[in-house]
């Protein structure tokens, strides 16, 4: 089933991407699908995200925290450990969470400076844990319009170009979270995502913040999809507000009483079955997968040309059979190339007509 494909795509994609990563200062471009989270600044995209992860692990606070893109790798694991790895911290483990969010924040300091300057340089995280399903995500700075502290006078510009360089790829799925206290026609999120991708097809839209809308307003008509009709549709969560945050409230009892505020409102019956972050992280898989099948044909051809053009590149570099450390990163990557067109092509093959 989709699932299943998803368990051997994803892991397939992300080490591509990695491999790409790692090799830095090649020049090619390939179009790796991937998850990319937008929207203002404090819409609630850190708070999603860790509520798709179960854990606390992300830099949060009512100030502009996500300064620098971060590219979270969530793999199922079904032997049930739990840990995290960043790709410029090679070999070494990271169980604790509280650990994680302090190597974001030293690593966001170290490429952005401190302060509140951002950086497009992405930071890589790979999240193995029995509570994700396997998905590749990217947190971006929210957008914000007027500069502050240290920040550029072109601040607002510059954050919509950084997102721009995510969400204009075909290959990428923009989750668009807006705030539901706030109208959905000025929602930047849905606002960039209509500029690269205006039937909608590959926008799902996060309603956050259900819980504290205006008094004798709700979100339903926007939830089925009757404000700004998107073809994927909305999904609404709750997430903790500060004060949970600020009091040490933990994820799970918030995703408890995500639940409660669903099942118990009358409001909400018409939606509650397809709403809260359970769901978002089913149909964001099932949407993921979908996507990565459809553009096969396309990555596969990127692959290939993507090893052409490395394979002259390393060959003009000398014998890069020798091992000095970058012809055989080189040399690995297009082992790799070569495998990963191969793998794609048989997966194509075997295939057809599969899904349903
Ligand atoms: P980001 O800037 O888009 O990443 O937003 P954050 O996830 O950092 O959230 C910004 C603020 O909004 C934080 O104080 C969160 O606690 C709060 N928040 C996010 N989602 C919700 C929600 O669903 N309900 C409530 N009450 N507060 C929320
Ligand atoms: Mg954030």
């Amino acid at each position: 089933g989709i699932a299943a494909l998803g368990e051997v795509l994803i892991p397939a994609i992300n080490r591509v991407q990695d491999a790409f990563a790692a090799a830095g200062g090649l020049t090619f471009q390939l179009d790796l699908p991937q998850v990319a989270v937008v929207g203002s600044q404090s819409s609630g995209k850190s708070s999603v995200l860790e509520s798709l992860v179960g854990r606390d692990f992300l830099p949060r606070g009512p100030d502009i925290c996500t300064r620098r893109p971060l590219v979270l790798q969530l793999v199922h694991s079904a032997k049930g450990d739990e840990y995290g790895e960043f790709l410029h911290l090679p070999g070494e483990t990271f169980t604790k969470f509280t650990k994680i969010r302090d190597e974001i924040e030293a690593e966001t300091n170290r490429g952005a400076g401190s302060g509140k300057s951002i950086s497009n340089v992405p930071i890589r995280l790979k999240i193995v844990s029995p509570h994700v399903l396997t998905m590749t995500l990217v947190d971006l700075p929210g957008i914000t319009r007027v500069p502050v502290g240290n920040q550029p006078k072109d601040i607002e510009q510059r954050i919509r170009s950084m997102i721009m360089e995510y969400i204009k790829h075909q290959s990428c799925v923009i989750l668009a979270v807006s705030p539901a206290n706030v109208d959905l026609a000025n929602s930047d999120a849905l606002t960039l995502a209509k500029e690269v991708d205006p039937d909608g097809s590959r926008t799902i839209g996060v309603l956050t913040k259900l819980d504290i809308m205006d008094r004798g307003t709700n979100a339903v008509a926007a939830l089925e999809n009757k404000v700004v009709p998107l073809m994927l549709g909305y999904i609404g969560v709750v997430n903790r507000c500060q004060a949970d945050i600020n009091a040490g409230r933990d994820i799970r009892s918030a995703r408890e009483a995500e639940r409660k505020f669903f099942v118990q409102s009358e409001e909400y019956s018409s939606v509650a079955q397809v709403c809260g972050t359970i769901n978002l992280a089913q149909r964001l898989n099932e949407i993921l997968v979908r996507h990565i099948h459809k553009i096969l044909p396309r990555l596969k051809r990127q692959i290939e040309f993507a090893r052409e053009e490395n394979f002259h590149k390393l060959q003009s570099l000398g014998d890069w059979s020798q091992s000095d450390s970058k012809s055989a990163q080189g040399a690995l990557l297009l082992k790799m190339l070569t495998e990963y067109s191969q793998f794609f092509a048989n997966h194509l093959d075997g295939q057809d007509g599969n899904l349903p």
